[in-house]
């Protein structure tokens, strides 16, 4: 058996029940061994059978006393167990489990978790309807390993799977090296792993959880390092000539100064690009802040050097937008910018693409389209990824290797305000400059937090901005009703607005199961103005630049991270009008709302995304795995952001010595698929 076979592999799993461990995220059998449970039972949650109150639910420790069968008059078969601790008695039932009465033998040490009841017809006699057992001798110290699983598999049966495959000889890619393991105490991989689903006891658990959370960490940084150290050593990056008159042109073009803090972020830059090392800056800065501006500095100093810049935004509609702005602004100086996105035709593509590879165009824009195979430079000096956090670091690296024998300088540019304790394991590789004012004469934007009983005040004043000429923009969190009445689904809202509140505007329906296609046609629709309100999912999250859209609406806001409610906000406000964010509350529970109020009073990015963090743990954080690397396994950026540091030192230390890549890499592979760059390329 090998860690990449599939699930099916496993005796006892067929595509049915593949199928089911697949939407659990487990695919193969690393995944099966990597899906660690979220908490265990200890001894320290048992209570006393005499303790027990009817209607908890509860944990019981205790011994076997008596076993009878019974059948119920529909022929059920019943296995009555009394089970005993030093406190009293209770009564189980297991139904239609005969099998277990070789097992459950009087004297057993058990272990029951379940909902406590009265027996029937026991007067007063308590009971449990068990959702989970142990038998004691399968776990000694009673630390029962609890995973998430869907409600109709057994927790048993789900162990068995883990269980089962521990047993097998597998070989795991190890790649700390031995200096470190003993230094920190570190179990191999296969034990760590054993361990961490069977610990005997609670020291047994600690040093599993440290040895895969240490692993985890070290191979995430020796992972960034190497391909930092690639690009440092292996080849050279290009030296820029100081700015000339190319750029001092486009100054001259904007119709604004740039703020001291672009000034201070276009000074590090300038500085990267004059060294002959390759600059990889990430710059980081508020929506609105204004780092367009300094892409596009760059990017014309990097053809006033007989460079081409390339430049990939998320969306075709950011991508356009981009266009737009830098053609008009660079055009009249004699750049050539081109737009390259997936629904350019065959036969344009095919000049474009010529062209790029003759070095007649100067500025490529696009989006993944910009990464294809076929798409070959002339010479590609400068590669600047916006909104880097909807790109995995693979896609980045990607677009470097496009370039020729020097290495094109790299800027990566986000609006996501990342917590700094983040920041060193999403972008370990990159030097960091912030913008951190916004250019002046900014309308702030006002935020309201509102709950469901004024939905009717709050369209109100909706229509009537838009009956004054404005737009908004209406975001829900889910596309399709679920069960609960409570949660706001997009098409729900769409279905109850058009047909009451909002009855006579133009309203458009955008969410991501949409084509590609009908998303861009929509949106543009929207820049037009010809939709009026526009209803949607985050989709519109992204860079949408739309200025004369005035409020937004944001149902069931309670659903949303901080972060990225800061992030949708981030939509309105963009031209000279008042803006307006209303945020209604459909949750009842009293801290969303706490949460909720730090919209109202702050309207800094990067104070709420470190709130947000610290309220929402950094799984949470971007909302759906949108930092570039999938959620991490099992290390907490928080909690060990000091081995992080520690990790990331070691790394460095040890690279020179050679980390072993292709263990490194499979490691990497396994643990986060394509989500995380692939250091064989490198
Ligand atoms: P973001 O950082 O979100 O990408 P943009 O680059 O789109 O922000 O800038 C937002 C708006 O601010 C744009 O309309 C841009 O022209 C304007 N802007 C940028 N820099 C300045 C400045 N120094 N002074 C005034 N307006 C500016
Ligand atoms: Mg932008």
């Amino acid at each position: 058996m090998d860690l990449k076979d599939s699930v099916q592999y496993i005796k006892g799993v067929g595509p049915k029940k593949a199928q089911i461990l697949s939407r659990m995220g487990i695919d193969n059998i690393y995944d099966l061994l990597t899906y660690y449970p979220y908490r265990y039972q200890d001894q320290s949650s048992i209570t006393d059978i005499a303790d027990l109150e009817v209607g908890t639910v509860a944990n019981v420790a205790g011994t076997v006393a008596a076993v009878r069968d019974k059948s119920s008059r529909r022929g059920m078969k019943m296995l009555i167990v009394l089970v005993r601790d030093n406190t009293g008695v209770i009564q189980v039932t297991w139904f239609n489990q005969q099998y277990l009465k070789n097992k459950l033998k009087p004297g057993t040490a058990i272990f029951l978790h379940g909902k406590i009841t009265y027996a029937y017809g026991g007067q007063g006699q308590l009971a449990m309807q068990v959702m989970n057992y142990d038998l004691g001798s399968e776990n000694s110290a009673g630390l029962n390993p609890v995973y998430s699983i869907p409600d109709f598999m057994k927790p048993k049966d789900f162990k068995k799977l883990i269980d089962s495959v521990l047993a097998e000889e597998l070989e795991f890619p190890e790649i700390l090296p031995e200096g470190l393991r003993k230094k920190y105490n570190l179990l191999p991989k296969h034990m760590a792993l054993s361990y961490i689903h069977n610990p005997q006891n609670s020291a047994q658990l600690q040093q599993a959880r440290d040895s895969l959370i240490y692993e985890e960490l070290f191979a995430i940084q020796a992972g960034l390092l190497y391909w930092k150290y690639r690009n440092q050593v292996k080849q050279q990056g290009i030296k820029f000539r100081a700015s000339g008159a190319l750029v001092e042109q486009v100054f001259k073009a904007l119709p604004f100064t740039l703020t001291g803090e672009q000034q201070k972020v276009w000074q590090d830059i300038q500085g990267d690009m004059e060294r002959s090392e390759q600059m990889q800056r990430l710059v980081q800065g508020d929506v609105g802040s204004g780092k367009t501006v300094i892409a596009i500095l760059a990017l014309v100093k990097a053809v006033e050097n007989g460079y081409q810049g390339a430049m990939m935004a998320p969306t075709e509609i950011l991508a356009i937008q981009h266009y737009e702005k830098i053609s008009e602004l660079l055009e009249p100086l004699g750049i050539k910018v081109v737009l390259l996105t997936g629904s350019v035709k065959t036969k344009q593509r095919r000049l474009i693409l010529e062209d790029l590879k003759n070095g007649l165009v100067d500025i490529l824009i696009g989006t993944h389209a910009l990464i294809q195979e076929a798409v070959e430079y002339n010479n590609l000096g400068l590669v600047i990824t916006d909104e880097q956090h909807r790109f995995g670091v693979r896609q980045r690296a990607e677009l470097e290797n496009k370039a020729g024998e020097k290495l094109p300088d790299v800027l990566v540019m986000t609006a996501t305000p990342i917590p700094r304790t983040m920041t060193l394991t999403v972008y370990g590789d990159l030097d960091v400059s912030f913008i951190k004012e916004l250019p002046p004469g900014r309308k702030p934007i006002r935020t309201f937090l509102r709950n469901m009983g004024r939905r009717e005040l709050i369209y109100k004043f909706v229509y009537d901005q838009v009956q004054a000429g404005r737009q908004a923009y209406v975001v829900c969190p889910l596309i399709e009703e679920s069960e609960s009445i409570d949660t706001a689904s997009v098409e729900h809202v769409y279905e109850e607005l058009t047909g009451g509140y909002l009855y006579g505007l133009n309203c458009g329906l955008l969410h991501g199961k949409l084509k590609p296609q009908e998303k861009e046609d929509l949106l543009h629709d929207f820049l037009d103005g010809k939709i009026q309100v526009l209803i949607s999912t985050t989709v519109i999250e992204v860079g949408v630049n739309v200025p004369n859209a005035s409020v937004m609406v944001i149902e069931g806001a309670e659903r949303f991270g901080l972060a990225q409610l800061h992030q949708l906000r981030g939509r309105i406000g963009r031209g000279e009008y008042a803006s307006y964010c209303i945020l209604i509350n459909r949750g009842k529970g009293e801290n969303a709302v706490e949460r909720l109020r730090l919209m109202e009073a702050v309207a800094d990015g990067f104070v709420l995304a470190e709130e947000d963090l610290k309220l929402r743990g950094p799984g949470q954080f971007f909302g759906n795995q949108q930092h570039g690397l999938p959620d991490l396994k099992i290390a907490d950026v928080l909690k060990d952001l000091e081995l992080l540091v520690q990790a990331r030192k070691d790394a460095e230390q040890y690279l020179e010595f050679g980390i072993p890549s292709n263990k490194l890499n499979l490691l990497l592979e396994l643990q986060y698929k394509d989500k995380f760059l692939n250091i064989a390329d490198v």
